[in-house]
């Protein structure tokens, strides 16, 4: 038995968080117990996630907080792992905190490497050198091998876990680092998929969501036939156990769309919920970003998801002051909200990122000023749209799959009333706040809708 204890933190994503759930998984395996400390911790690795820079910011800041540790410490083993380990390589390793710096696609062998710093007191760089080559076959079967063996069971909310359908983006979004990070598209076996989420509900796992990034994308060829994502939610809606089931993120192309809203509105576990990005209202941007639409096929892409599912929940991505965006331009995008009536939106101020297209090839035109500017108006006319369509849902009895205690526990605290509330989501991804025992953590409920703000409901248990 291992005796060593390892403290792992996540900056970034559901796939890096997914990955540090994986990871955990196998460092317990190996024999590590886990420390929510860090200064007691004799390992401590920090997930990573490139998307933004303000996250990347965050771990470089945290790793000056481990300088420190490691001055009166200097045991402690301290690896970064995931997409800015990719991206940044050696010049991580040079950090005096540095001991391990791991790509996403070097995950497996993280156990290995964490031993192996212990014992040895060297430094470790494994990252994929040419990164937008195919994956090879060796570390496909590797992740393959891993992702079965370590299920995502270090769950943070109950019954509830990401299952990976995809790697990689095949895409090339100009302003996008993650093709740079995850090489190229690779979809995973349906069988090993299907054969996961049956483990997954065997140990209690109600609600599984199907990660990609761009899921609606997924394709895998066996010799009986050529799967889609529509096939995959089939398949697991067929297993005992799993109640309800979502994919995020999706890329509004047509492809396979009619299949996917089909399988949606005729599979009762598939949540009628679609998370997919716009980034911008402008087809002149959206050509400067690479995204192969217009504002208008993407408006009747929501048409049609609406018109075969009805009820059907929407919730959009947003870039503002990206290159060249004018004022013209970001109108276009606040009339694209309005006319999308998103139950949310993540939006985000364009920082460039180093290595794209964006970044090398176009100028950051848009000021800082500008760009919050745009960020508060759009925000507001989204919170305008959330706020009606929240007050729908008053007088209105939901089912939750309940999360746990919220985070913030007085929000509806009744006069005098001083006890933390439970928060759960509805199939839809609506936040639901409101007064029960922890017991229900994990389970599903009935709640009866008494008040409304923009991104909560709040109630009473029915
Ligand atoms: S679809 Fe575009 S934005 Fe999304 S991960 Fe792929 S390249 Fe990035």
């Amino acid at each position: 038995m291992n005796s060593k204890t390892v403290h792992i933190k996540s900056f970034g994503c559901q796939m890096t968080k997914l990955d540090t759930a994986l990871v955990t998984s196998a460092l317990k395996e190996a024999g590590f117990s886990l420390t929510g400390s860090e200064k007691e911790a004799d390992v401590v690795l920090i997930n990573t996630c490139s998307v933004r820079r303000h996250a990347e910011q965050r771990v470089l800041s945290h790793l000056g907080n481990l300088k420190h540790i490691k001055q009166s410490r200097p045991e402690i083993v301290v690896g970064v792992i995931g997409c800015m380990a990719q991206r940044l390589g050696s010049e991580l390793l040079e950090h005096d905190a540095v001991d391990i710096v791991c790509g996403p696609t070097q995950i497996p062998q993280i156990a290995e490497f964490v031993t192996q710093s212990l014992q040895e007191k060297k430094k470790t760089i494994a990252i994929t050198e040419k990164i937008r080559r195919q994956t090879s076959k060796k570390q496909t079967l590797a992740l393959e091998k891993f992702e079965s063996v370590f299920d995502a069971d270090d769950r943070q909310i109950p019954n509830q876990t990401f299952v990976r359908a995809m790697r990689g983006c095949n895409n090339l979004c100009t302003y996008c680092i993650v093709p740079y990070v995850r090489g190229p598209e690779i979809s995973r076996p349906p069988a090993a998929i299907i054969e996961q989420i049956k483990r997954l509900a065997d140990k209690g796992v109600k609600l599984i969501t199907l990660l990609g990034q761009a899921v609606n994308s997924y394709k895998y060829t066996t010799c009986e036939k050529t799967y889609c994502l529509a096939d995959l939610l089939q398949m697991a809606s067929e297993i005992e156990g799993i109640e309800w089931i979502r994919f995020v993120t999706s890329y509004p192309a047509e492809k396979f769309y009619s299949e996917i809203l089909k399988a949606m509105a005729d599979l009762p576990k598939v949540c009628n919920y679609l998370h997919i990005p716009a980034q911008s209202g402008s087809d002149k941007i959206l050509k400067a970003m690479n995204r192969n639409y217009t504002a208008d096929k993407y408006l009747e892409l929501l048409d049609k998801a609406r018109d075969i599912v009805p009820g059907i929940a929407i919730a959009g991505d947003f870039i503002v002051g990206f290159p060249g965006e004018t004022e013209k331009d970001f109108q276009q995008t606040v009339s694209l909200v309005q006319k999308a009536r998103y139950k949310n939106c993540f939006i985000f101020k364009y920082s460039p990122r180093p290595g794209t297209t964006a970044e090398e090839k176009l100028q950051d035109t848009v000021s800082t000023e500008v760009k919050k500017k745009r960020n508060i108006e759009l925000l507001a006319v989204q919170e305008k749209i959330s706020d009606e369509l929240s007050k729908e849902f008053l007088g209105k009895t939901v089912v939750v799959l309940v999360e746990g205690l919220s985070k913030k526990p007085h929000l509806n605290a009744k006069n005098g009333e001083n006890r933390p509330q439970l928060v759960g989501r509805t199939a839809t991804d609506c936040i639901v706040v409101f007064n029960g025992p922890t017991s229900l953590a994990g389970q599903f409920a009935k709640v009866k809708i008494t008040k409304t703000s923009p991104l909560t409901l709040f109630g009473e248990l029915a």
